[in-house]
């Protein structure tokens, strides 16, 4: 968590990240020139997940504090598994974020600057290209206690790599017939070092590039350069790539020619519970038919969350509240599902629905008198001022608010007991009626004209307020109710599961038959309201002026916690 603390001149000042201490310090000694210059490096090989959005964060607000400028840098270094329509996603979730970038740049922009890096190095005797398949390098590897074997084409000419470098790129031999290593040392404690492969041949053609190569760098090989090139000075990225950054050093070493060096800072990725944060893994989700596709509102996509109805503003808060450190770490959902709650009970205003209707008959009430209830928009916010809505002979009340045989401690609706209807009147309940299998069709109850809330009669209290929705004035919708996607606490974890064992079955339940007040009606796709009692909830893209659909973002309270 981040700080707050009190500086000297008395106001209130959030404590310093450590990548920002880096950062500050970095000035004060005049490094780069004063400069701050980040990139957010997204490979577009699928949609970005919540974890990606804490990436998001550091490298866009580094750069917004200190004057400098992030740029978006697509890692576009394998063409099997990009593509646009992953660029133009993740475009639009950092914008959704609320972030500009600078300039747009790819890896394959830096193709040919990146070739012409590796010729120099195989002249210079620091790369080579090696015949052997992937398997026999890996073999050769060695292990953290013995040192790699030299590959037989280790010390070949450097003519003969130069040529088949070319060759490689030609088109003219079948992938994985060789590879570019770099020539480092096979007994270097640090693995990374052990000759790394740094081209390898690809057919498949480029979503940027088309055709034109056949050869492309790998990751390591391409992505400090990259930030070289463009003149990053923050190269901020997850703890796992700390063992990749003496690498990323030594690259950046052989190429530069002056005193300037991008540095590699990294932090804790973001892991939550009963998710999964592998753009690979929520690819296989889609491909399995396990979700309806990335933006299923139970998925840890960016897009996935802004249809469930998380905002923007939730999602940065909750990134906020869990900071940055060098040690990685299991965050609970329940923390992000806070965020929203917090930032929807400020700004959704409050409507009734009902998901489970039973109707519900005031039997001294007029039959043709229609009566407008003044409703207070949000009670945390005046300025959403208030509504009227229509109170009737005819009400639906949710089912699970009338009970028969009711304990002495059930507040709602039960025969000879009463309870209020809320912003209305109070009510007691005289019985209701059964169809021939014994189920409640409908509950009669006699009203008390003067109990109307906000006159001054209305001061009598009764224990228990239910909601409620005209009968004449509803309008229809289907509501999507979700849970975690999985039952389990880390499914990337459980190695012998197959995701479709863990999927939680109750994590999308439909409901079709549900009643909301007219207000609603005029709702349109990603607005955002708390129903009553039940919940925040928002309208979803499939939503349309002939058929409502409701998604519930999140339950009023954490419900799961408790149970379990
Ligand atoms: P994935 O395994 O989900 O595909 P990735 O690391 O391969 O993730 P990239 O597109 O390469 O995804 O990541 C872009 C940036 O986002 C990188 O700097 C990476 O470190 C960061 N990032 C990825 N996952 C997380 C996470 N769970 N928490 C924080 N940052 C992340
Ligand atoms: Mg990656």
């Amino acid at each position: 968590m981040n700080k707050v603390e009190q500086s000297t001149t008395g106001e209130n000042k959030k404590s310093l990240n450590f990548i920002e201490a880096i950062v500050e310090k970095d000035l004060k000694e005049g490094r780069n020139g004063g400069r701050v210059q980040t990139r957010f490096p997204p490979e577009p090989n699928g949609y970005l997940h919540i974890g990606h959005a804490k990436a998001i964060c550091i490298d866009f607000e580094l750069a917004e504090k200190y004057n400098g400028v992030c740029n978006l840098r697509f890692d576009d270094t394998n063409p099997v598994k990009e593509d646009v329509e992953f660029v133009e996603s993740i475009k639009d979730n950092i914008h959704w974020l609320g972030f500009e970038w600078g300039e747009i740049y790819h890896a394959s922009d830096y193709f040919p600057q990146l070739w012409d890096f590796a010729v120099k190095l195989i002249k210079e005797g620091k790369a080579y290209i090696d015949e052997q398949s992937a398997e026999e390098i890996a073999k050769q590897k060695g292990t953290h206690t013995t040192p790699g074997v030299h590959s037989p084409y280790r010390d070949r000419p450097i003519e003969e790599s130069l040529k088949l470098f070319e060759k490689m790129n030609s088109g003219d031999l079948p992938e994985g017939a060789m590879v570019l290593r770099a020539k480092i040392d096979m007994a270097a404690s640090n693995m990374h070092f052990r000759d790394p492969i740094i081209y390898r041949i690809i057919h498949t053609p480029h979503h940027q590039t088309g055709t034109k190569w056949k050869a492309y760098p790998m990751y390591d090989f391409a992505h400090g350069q990259c930030d070289y090139f463009e003149g990053v000075t923050h190269s901020i990225c997850t703890l796992e790539f700390e063992v990749h950054r003496p690498l990323y050093d030594w690259f950046i070493d052989q190429l530069a020619d002056s005193d300037y060096r991008p540095r590699q800072y990294e932090f804790n990725r973001l892991n939550l519970t009963y998710t999964m944060m592998s753009k690979r893994r929520l690819l296989q989700l889609v491909e399995g038919g396990l979700v309806s596709g990335w933006d299923d509102p139970r998925m840890p996509t960016l897009a996935g969350l802004k249809r469930r109805g998380y905002t923007p503003t939730a999602i940065r808060s909750f990134i906020d509240r869990i900071g940055y450190t060098k040690y990685d770490g299991m965050i609970d959902l329940a923390l992000l599902e806070h965020s929203i709650r917090q930032d929807l009970n400020a700004k959704a205003a409050r409507v009734s629905a009902v998901l489970d209707p039973i109707k519900l008959i005031i039997t001294n009430y007029p039959e043709d008198k229609t009566e407008m209830m003044s409703s207070i928009n949000n009670p945390e916010d005046e300025s959403m001022g208030s509504r009227d809505v229509a109170f009737t002979k005819e009400l639906y009340i949710e089912r699970d608010d009338f009970m028969e045989d009711a304990p002495k401690k059930y507040f709602r609706m039960t025969p000879g007991r009463e309870t209020r209807l809320r912003s209305a009147y109070i009510v007691k309940c005289t019985g209701c009626k059964k169809d021939d299998d014994g189920n409640v069709v409908e509950v009669y109850a006699e009203y008390d004209p003067e109990t109307r809330s906000g006159l001054p009669g209305s001061a009598r209290r009764v224990k228990g307020t239910i909601h409620w929705v005209s009968v004449p004035h509803s309008v229809d919708a289907e509501v999507r109710l979700y849970d975690r996607l999985f039952t389990v606490e880390d499914p990337a974890n459980e190695k012998d599961k197959e995701l479709a064992e863990m999927i939680n079955p109750d994590s999308l339940k439909i409901l079709n038959n549900c009643k909301l007040e007219s207000y609603l009606g005029d709702a349109k796709p990603g607005d955002n309201f708390q129903f009553t009692r039940l919940g925040y909830f928002n309208v979803d893209i499939e939503s349309t002026d002939d058929k409502l659909v409701f998604n519930r973002t999140v339950p009023l309270r954490d419900s799961w916690s408790k149970k379990n």
